[in-house]
């Protein structure tokens, strides 16, 4: 299997009736890295760059986490990386952070709620991101974003720090695009603002569907009672989709969903054309792509979800499609 997926490498990720899909891949490491090149790759879709505080004893420096930045841009040897802002709090806890206590973690202070509190961290890492694509282009993501209030006020964040590096004559990145992670479903609310303020957007599906179905993706009581391929879930996706199409905003999905090939086959027939994921996740999904025809799979999902009565998940059905094919 790994072999055979290894041949595909090189393999542009094309639908047998021609429609190109762009694979990313997601990182948080610089060993992870290595596997851009191995998997063939087009990016790295999302650098989780809370993994270097949750390894580290004390808050990172700015200079640290600038070299890592660096490092990581140079092991990507042109390929770009969509670096998303600290996404801390909830499952994800810094042993070194005054720890507070809340009764539902995940509904509470973390990723970008904690940055706009607490902006002097956000600006410490806005900074090690722009020194480190200096000269080279550069995408920044924000984690959590549940309004556009909260966009508007992390840009702004940012629109400060690029001002200090020109005040500084500090050569900025070459280009920069902005986007942010679609995984708060009041985000579906305003979604066409959304896709207009940003250069990119990229669906957290592990998030968007815990707080879509209210139930915690980590507790396998209620987490297994839901599932991704359920109409409801799959209408609310094709809503971002259509959105992020008719305001031309560039469209990624980086949850698990995105890597696994009965999920992807569903998102490619929603309108999904990119989809980042871990890397050992890349060679099935390719081949599943490879095998695949668009259109027919399209003609199923679509008439399930346009179907009055919504019904059930359509993985059964997906899964007979796959199969017949
Ligand atoms: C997600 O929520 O789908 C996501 C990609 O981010 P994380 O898993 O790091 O929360
Ligand atoms: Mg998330």
């Amino acid at each position: 299997r790994q072999e055979q997926y290894h041949k595909l490498r090189d393999l542009p990720a094309v639908t047998r009736d021609g429609v190109e899909i762009e694979l990313h891949m997601n990182a948080g490491l610089l060993v992870d890295l290595q596997h851009l090149a191995e998997t063939g790759a087009q990016s790295v879709g999302l650098f989780r760059t809370e993994l270097q505080f949750m390894l580290a004893s004390r808050f990172p420096k700015m200079s640290e986490q600038e070299r890592l930045y660096r490092s990581a841009l140079d092991l990507a040897a042109g390929k770009s990386i969509t670096f998303r802002t600290l996404d801390i709090g909830s499952d994800k806890v810094l042993p070194y952070m005054t720890q507070v206590e809340e009764e539902n973690p995940a509904l509470g202070w973390r990723a970008i709620r904690i940055g706009l509190d607490r902006p002097g961290l956000l600006r410490t890492q806005l900074r090690g991101f722009l020194r480190a694509g200096a000269g080279r282009p550069l995408r920044i993501m924000f984690p959590m974003i549940a309004s556009l209030a909260e966009l508007e006020a992390a840009r702004a964040i940012l629109d400060r720090e690029i001002a200090q590096l020109k005040r500084h004559r500090r050569e900025p990145p070459s280009e920069l695009k902005v986007g942010v992670m679609v995984e708060v479903p009041s985000l579906l609310f305003e979604i066409d603002d959304i896709c207009r303020s940003v250069d990119f957007i990229s669906v957290g599906s592990n998030d968007l569907m815990q707080y879509f179905f209210a139930a915690d993706r980590d507790n396998k009581r209620v987490s297994r009672r839901f599932d991704p391929l359920a109409p409801p879930f799959l209408r609310a996706l094709k809503q971002i989709a259509d959105a992020a199409r008719a305001a031309s905003t560039q469209l990624t999905l980086c949850g698990e969903m995105g890597g696994k090939p009965l999920e992807a086959l569903a998102l490619l027939a929603i309108g999904y054309r990119s989809l980042s994921m871990s890397a050992a996740a890349i060679g099935p999904v390719k081949a599943m792509i490879l095998s695949a025809d668009l259109r027919l799979a399209r003609a199923l999902v679509m008439a399930r979800l346009n179907e009055k009565s919504t019904g059930s998940s359509l993985r059964e059905g997906l899964a007979q499609f796959a199969e017949d094919h």
